[in-house]
């Protein structure tokens, strides 16, 4: 994994340093070394209109085998996330190595 840098100052000597609640979930706070400043970093899921479970459980439905419609008909009955499978299939290019 690439060092998270400060946005700030662009140190790369964060670390992690407690975390902000949130709406949806807890994040986690990275404190700079170097200037002292906390902050988000941005890891990916920020700007996602879905809950990151969501988008990690149909990536994890993907790779059992299911297909997109399988899962789009899982999301919308037990999480009650209506998702397009275009978006399915995005969500899946894209976080396929994280989740
Ligand atoms: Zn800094």
């Amino acid at each position: 994994m690439n060092p998270i840098k400060c946005p700030k100052c662009s140190s790369k000597r964060t670390i992690w340093r407690g975390y902000r609640r949130n709406r949806s979930r807890d994040k986690r706070l990275r404190l700079c070394r170097a200037c002292g400043r906390k902050f988000t970093p941005d890891d990916g899921y920020l700007r996602m209109r879905f809950k990151p479970q969501i988008i990690r459980k149909a990536v994890g439905l993907r790779k059992k085998g299911f297909s997109s419609a399988e899962v789009r008909t899982h999301l919308q009955r037990y999480e009650g996330a209506k998702v397009s499978r275009w978006t399915i299939i995005k969500w899946e290019r894209r976080y396929r190595k994280k989740a």
